[in-house]
């Protein structure tokens, strides 16, 4: 007999090997083989079993890893669709799919939990009529996808919940991936609080043990609902009926390495196969999902109300150039945030500030010569941090002391300039002495645990301010905050990328919808230079779809996605002469491939960060209604492989 074996490599065929006799007929496509491959020993994965090949003196496989398939029949057929979608190798999908340390044969429990379940509560009318859509489509068996449109607070995570104790009910299991940032103590409380030892864990921060543990016990069928980010799509469950995307807008559901998948898409082919829900639930739907919803691709249903009958925040937008006019300089907290600020100290309520930008000040410059320090690998300005007193670069991670004088001029001193969440935390400490305030952002919240203890000191009120970047926008339920304070909606308004408006507007909506949560309602203020632009007139009205229609118009005019689909070409290499060479054969060799398809190609053109760690970077886009012709071009001209002119090529369908 022979098997067909696909590796972790960048060449999608697989190679026949021999089954050796003795092994008799034990190996089945999903399991795991030792093969030799060239003069290396390569773990490889069994796609195919076969009588005969087409090619002579096949070698034989070395050894056997498993003793029956560690990869099911769907997540196979997912693979294969994945590395097809994505330009990538179905051994590149099983080997982000599967965890590195592998324990298939234990599998105790993960950390047990007292299953002491908990009544769930009454719908509100518009959740009912909801929920009724979702299990009328799961009773069904065939695949349907629903785009969940609620507003902040209005329970949608009820609804996930029951959604999976119908998939459980008939004997199903479900899927709720959240983004990386929300897999907070709170999230994970609330699923074992109402499903038990049903509920498992993945996540970035699982130990190689937890990992295998958990792919253990799902492949074994004791746990059956399964809470994690991205990569949970793959989750090894038998039967699957309802998979959830929460917060579907949120870019950490696209994987910036290969295979660069978004978790979407991996799930609406899930669906096809598995005859499952698929849900995708936000308060800000990306500008792709409700695009389809309009399309009718996907069904739209929407809670429009906060369940209580709670309002919505009241949201202000406070024109900055006021200030800057009035005090000539321009100042962090204008008089009516201080002013609200304190309002909620002193009554002892708690407020959220939230700066999209980490560090104490975001770059240093020199008067003399107007030089701004950089990264020496990385073509990126370095930010300070106080707390380490470096400068530190967030590409690679590199840290630099601030140093005396200028190393451009040798001439002046270098001043810190700009704002992030440090120097907003120090700044808080010397304008209301004696306030307590804790930070949230990657830096304060490096550390194990440290999700838990900063929830626990906020929910028993030891900290009156919490001063974060996004990470305060999402998944945070905190019923005594009554004021948020926006203090700059420009940090992501002024990216140089064409989604910066959905951004903009996404951060905003998220973050005023951690405002009167409680009993108490909530008020907002936004600090901006750009009090007029569309993203935040529609964000103060809480109004989704101004923003789209606005949205949805300038993507048309221009051309950009969801009404044409995109695929980013990086040239990479270490000599600058090399890629610049090399992207501009490879553009005009593609050119020759489009021929007189209605294919646009863009560029070459630098990467807007040129350089990554020493890493030279060269980009092209293509841009066509359909992906499989401009995928069928590349091809044309890469072949097999991902590298030209000696340049590794990194291929990116539906970049974010
Ligand atoms: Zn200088
Ligand atoms: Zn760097």
């Amino acid at each position: 007999m022979i098997a067909e074996v696909v590796f972790h490599l960048p060449i999608s065929r697989g190679f026949d090997y021999l089954i050796p006799e003795a092994w008799g007929v034990s190996v089945q496509p999903g399991m795991r083989v030792l093969a030799p491959f060239g003069a290396r020993r390569l773990v490889g994965y069994v796609v195919d079993v076969r009588a005969s090949s087409r090619i002579r003196h096949l070698k034989p496989l070395l050894r056997r890893i498993d003793d029956e398939p560690l990869i099911t029949p769907v997540q196979q057929g997912l693979a294969q669709q994945t590395a097809q979608a994505y330009a990538c190798t179905r051994g590149e999908v099983y080997a982000n799919m599967l965890p590195a340390a592998l324990r298939v044969r234990s599998s105790p429990p993960q950390e047990s939990t007292a299953p002491e379940h908990e009544s769930p509560p009454t719908l509100t009318s518009q959740q009912a009529a909801v929920f009724d859509a979702f299990r009328a489509a799961i009773v069904s068996r065939r695949p349907h996808t629903f785009l969940l449109h609620g507003v902040t607070g209005s329970g949608k995570t009820e609804l996930y919940l029951r959604v999976i104790a119908e998939a459980l009910a008939q004997g199903r299991g479900g899927i709720c991936l959240v983004p990386e940032i929300a897999m907070t103590p709170q999230t994970i409380d609330r699923f074992r609080r109402r499903f038990g030892d049903e509920v498992v864990l993945w996540h970035s921060r699982l130990t190689a043990r937890q990992r295998g543990e958990a792919w253990g016990a799902m492949k074994a069928g004791s746990r059956r609902v399964v809470v994690g980010t991205r990569s949970a799509v793959f989750a090894p469950l038998a039967a699957v009926g309802c998979l959830i995307l929460d917060e579907e807008h949120d870019p950490s559901y696209k994987q910036d390495q290969t295979p660069r998948y978004h978790a979407r898409d991996v799930a609406l082919a899930r669906a096809r196969l598995e005859g499952a829900v698929v849900i995708l639930g936000s308060a800000t739907p990306s500008v792709e999902s409700y695009y389809e919803a309009q399309r009718r691709t996907y069904r739209l249903v929407c809670l429009t109300e906060r369940i209580n009958q709670r309002p919505m925040p009241k949201v202000e937008v406070i024109d900055m150039r006021d200030a800057l006019a009035h005090r000539h300089r321009a100042v962090m907290l204008s008089d009516r945030l201080s002013l609200a600020l304190r309002r909620a100290v002193e009554s002892q309520e708690q407020a959220i500030l939230f700066l999209n930008r980490r560090g104490f000040a975001r770059v240093a410059q020199c008067p003399a010569c107007g030089a701004v320090r950089q990264c020496h690998a990385c073509s990126t300005p370095m930010i300070y941090h106080a707390t380490r007193q470096q400068l530190l670069c967030h590409y690679c991670n590199r840290s630099e002391p601030l140093g005396d004088t200028c190393p451009s001029c040798d001439r002046g001193y270098l001043r810190l300039r700009g704002l992030g969440t440090e120097r907003v935390e120090s700044e808080l400490h010397r304008l209301f002495p004696g306030i307590s305030v804790a930070r949230m952002d990657t830096d304060a919240m490096a550390a194990r645990e440290s999700h838990r203890r900063l929830y626990d000191a906020m929910t028993s009120q030891q900290v009156g301010v919490l001063v974060g970047t996004q990470m305060v926008a999402k998944g945070l339920d905190l019923p005594q905050v009554t004021f948020v304070g926006v203090i700059s909606a420009d940090t992501s308004l002024n990216l140089p990328d064409f989604r910066a408006g959905e951004h903009t507007f996404d951060l905003l909506t998220q973050v005023a919808g951690r405002a009167g949560r409680g009993e108490r309602p909530g008020r907002v203020l936004i600090q901006t230079y750009c009090p007029t632009h569309y993203a935040i007139q529609a964000a103060s009205h809480h109004d989704y779809e101004a923003f789209y229609r606005a949205e949805i118009a300038m993507r048309q005019r221009l051309g950009l996605p969801p009404c044409l689909r995109l695929i980013e070409l990086t040239v990479q290499g270490r000599k600058a002469e090399t890629v610049e060479r090399a992207a501009e054969t490879l553009t005009r060799a593609l050119k020759q491939a489009i021929g007189r398809r209605r294919i646009h190609l863009l560029g070459p053109a630098p990467h807007r960060v040129a350089m990554v760690r020493k890493t030279i970077r060269w980009r092209l886009v293509l841009k066509a209604r359909r992906v499989a012709p401009m995928l069928e071009a590349i091809r044309a001209v890469l072949g097999e492989t991902r590298h030209f002119h000696g340049c590794p090529v990194v291929i990116d369908v539906d970049p974010l």
